[in-house]
């Protein structure tokens, strides 16, 4: 059963009621005064063991009583998570660390990170009997989305900008939701959104500020923590574009930690890419820049304008992390390289995090002789364009 206790705005600290999907504080007038859910970590210890967590599915749903809602039979086919982790010494070489592991969320149900999220808001707008679940997303959210509400059979409106890849776009349209694509950038896709959930009362999947969301991406950090608890990394790296899935995978190591399963919390690499890096600014100097518009082939992380970022920015200075920045020649080779010498298919904002690899070894902010595992968030099968374009076109030759 869920610990969840109760909910807290990251700002003033009040306790605020458990909202139905999406919501912020409603004693700060301020769109990132986003709500953070806090867990009974005693009671979790007297029922989430060892023993109990060997005899339970391995999907994501094991981690019961440290989820934000009661997770239930409707969900449990759902094959979340689990995803397998990978050791790459070759990869390791081409970026000169000691060691690389990659833990693939691009096998998940629909391709990436984002199922964590998105199983556990669709799951949440069912238990709330809503009939319709609708997100903006430069894409993964949205396929993940459209995908969980048709496992769920329930209705899905998805806004996309206009730069979304057509692979993820294909996704939504197969899985059948209703697709609106905004002639603007991703921001401007969220804010119609926010304004039609509000407008028709649908089920707000936006993961910055719904907090049941993060808690869903937590699930990869519970699984690292669990899955490498004998051989621990000493740094564990994530891309970042709006914050969710560094708060959520730094908040599981430190659950994972408090609970008493690892004997340290790994730091945590944030990587952005260069020009669209509000949130590595935001840890630098404690302040958010007004907007980050710049260009990344990276598209998922490209987000000038992020709602979690003072989530990101608090975990991130917990753990002792730290943030880089990469640019596109480097995501693009970091591409190849994950591809040819780890056999890993990486889009490019999951590339970035071995992008973000290299930089921080040169950089000194990762010393050479570190065990890193690096998040690979998407699969590059979401962006073919952009993988043949990197990696150039075959040989033709004649039968
Ligand atoms: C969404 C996404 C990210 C970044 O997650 P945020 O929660 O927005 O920081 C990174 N990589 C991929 C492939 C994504 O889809």
């Amino acid at each position: 059963m869920s610990c969840a206790t109760n909910c807290v705005c990251v700002v003033c600290g009040q306790s605020a009621p458990f909202p139905r999907s999406a919501g912020v504080c409603p004693s700060c007038d301020d769109p990132t005064a986003v709500l953070e859910i806090n867990f009974d970590l005693d009671r979790v210890r007297a029922l989430m063991t060892p023993k109990t967590l060997a005899s339970r599915p391995v999907n994501h749903w094991r981690y019961a009583e440290l989820l934000p809602i009661e997770p239930d039979e409707r969900a449990f086919t759902w094959p979340v998570g689990w995803t397998p982790i990978l050791d790459s010494p070759r990869l390791a070489a081409w970026a000169g660390a000691k060691r690389i592991r990659l833990k693939d969320e691009g096998r998940n149900p629909t391709g990436s990170f984002k199922d964590r999220a998105s199983s556990v808001g669709v799951l949440r707008a069912m238990q709330m009997g809503d009939t319709r679940i609708a997100c903006a997303s430069t894409g993964n959210a949205a396929s993940s989305c459209a995908g969980f509400a048709a496992m769920a059979g329930i209705n899905a409106t998805i806004f996309v900008p206009k730069r979304a890849p057509k692979p993820k776009v294909a996704q939504l349209l197969i899985f059948g939701a209703d697709v609106r694509r905004v002639n603007g950038t991703y921001a401007q896709a969220y804010d119609l959104c926010s304004a039609e959930c509000e407008s028709h009362g649908w089920h707000n999947r936006n993961c910055a500020i719904n907090p049941y969301l993060v808690e869903g991406k937590k699930t990869c950090g519970l699984e690292i923590a669990e899955q490498t608890a004998t051989d621990l990394p000493d740094w564990v790296v994530v891309s970042v574009g709006d914050g969710c899935t560094i708060a959520g995978v730094a908040k599981g190591l430190m659950h994972m930690r408090e609970l008493g399963f690892i004997n340290r919390v790994p730091r945590v690499l944030g990587v952005q890419a260069e020009g669209v890096d509000p949130i590595a600014i935001a840890f630098e100097t404690g302040a958010l820049p007004s907007d980050r518009a710049g260009q990344t082939v990276a598209d998922s992380i490209d987000v000038p304008v992020p709602r979690n970022w003072r989530k990101a920015v608090h975990r991130v200075r917990a753990c002792d992390g730290a943030f880089v920045r990469v640019n596109d020649d480097e995501i693009s080779e970091a591409m190849k390289a994950a591809g040819a010498r780890a056999g890993v298919f990486a889009e490019p904002a999951a590339a970035a995090s071995v992008a973000g690899v290299k930089r921080a070894i040169e950089e000194g902010v990762i010393d050479p002789g570190a065990d890193v595992l690096a998040v690979i968030t998407g699969s590059g099968l979401k962006d073919v364009d952009s993988a043949i374009a990197i990696a150039g076109e075959p040989t033709d030759v004649e039968p």
